[in-house]
């Protein structure tokens, strides 16, 4: 499955649909997070994670991480090579994240060993020996971090007199406060790990207020606070523009079209991405593909369009597939000649 996910990208990359998507320092903003694919109370397999209720019933899933490239500028996304969550790569939820993010990050380099890449997640992700395995892989990260989690971290921010404030209104009302230091140990126990520490308040005019904090290992300065900040929040284009398409716009991400005794599920999740790859590369490279989606009016309704065109039409070629949704021709019913 990896070869086909890295031939559809350097298919995106030759064919110039990555241009504009460079975020920060020629680096692309890659976007790390888990999801369910598979659940139910019945159908289960040896790799499924199960759950134990009280009432004596047991939920088995399978999930897994997914990798998608983003930015805070473009709808499109573009999925990497997910990797599966499986029962035995620990004993508790977190560990198995983690582990398959230990497999899907050297997978990754492996396949795209120049690729410069700013990682983004949650504030899981935020631990010593992630971060040195981003290092190592050299791929630049930008990870949440919890005042809970991070108790050390913030206390240290806090005492240290070089920690630094901006804050700053924009034409929209909005007020952008931050908070910033460079240098800083990521936790007592991993004082040589030093990160750069970005907190950040937003002000909406209407009085809300939203909190957030990172790690990162870019230098902060005054000049690239608001590009730092936008970056970390594209990370949600995993959940919006990827799990969320998956689920709600035809793909059936969480139906069950079949279980398998060994690995079909898995097989099933990853046809499904590829399926989902292939049109957002359409979606951003194909004229055709775009005034269908256009003239369809939603992806739903372009997939049951496409979907009856195959039932009644021998289909020629994929141009003549897509005008035939941008502009539809009249078939005329042969008559009954019974
Ligand atoms: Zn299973």
């Amino acid at each position: 499955m990896l070869p086909l996910y890295k031939a559809l990208f350097a298919d995106l990359q030759r064919g110039k649909g990555l241009e504009g998507f460079e975020y920060l320092d020629g680096h692309y903003l890659l976007s790390l997070d888990g999801t369910g694919y598979f659940s139910s109370t019945k159908v289960h397999c040896p790799q499924c994670g199960e759950k134990h209720h009280r009432n004596g019933t047991t939920t088995y899933y399978h999930q897994m991480l997914g990798a998608v490239l983003v930015h805070p500028d473009h709808s499109e996304v573009f999925p990497l090579a997910p990797e599966p969550i499986l029962k035995q790569d620990g004993a508790r939820k977190n560990d198995c994240e983690r582990n398959a993010a230990k497999r899907l990050l050297a997978d990754l380099r492996r396949a795209h060993p120049h690729l410069k890449l700013i990682v983004v997640e949650d504030a899981l992700a935020s631990n010593a020996p992630h971060i040195r395995q981003l290092q190592e892989l050299n791929l630049r990260f930008i990870l949440g971090a919890k005042p809970s989690d991070h108790t050390h971290l913030f206390a240290w921010v806090a005492a240290t007199p070089e920690t630094r404030e901006v804050e700053f209104t924009d034409a929209k009302g909005v007020r952008h406060r931050f908070r910033y230091l460079n240098g800083a140990p990521l936790n007592e126990s991993n004082f040589d790990l030093e990160v750069n520490f970005l907190e950040y308040w937003e002000h909406t005019p209407d009085g809300k207020v939203t909190h957030f904090s990172w790690v990162t290992d870019f230098t902060i300065d005054d000049s690239n606070l608001m590009t730092l900040m936008r970056g970390a929040r594209a990370r949600w284009k995993v959940e919006n523009e990827t799990f969320n398409t998956l689920e709600n716009q035809g793909y059936h991400f969480e139906h069950n079209f079949g279980h398998g005794n060994n690995n079909l599920s898995t097989v099933l999740m990853h046809l499904m991405m590829l399926a989902f790859l292939i049109d957002q590369i359409q979606q951003r490279g194909c004229r055709l593909f775009q005034a269908a989606l256009t003239a369809a009016q939603s992806k739903t309704r372009l997939w049951r369009k496409l979907r009856a065109r195959f039932d009644l039409c021998l289909i020629p070629d994929w141009d003549t597939l897509y005008r035939s949704i941008i502009q539809p021709p009249l078939l005329p019913l042969p008559p009954d000649t019974s």
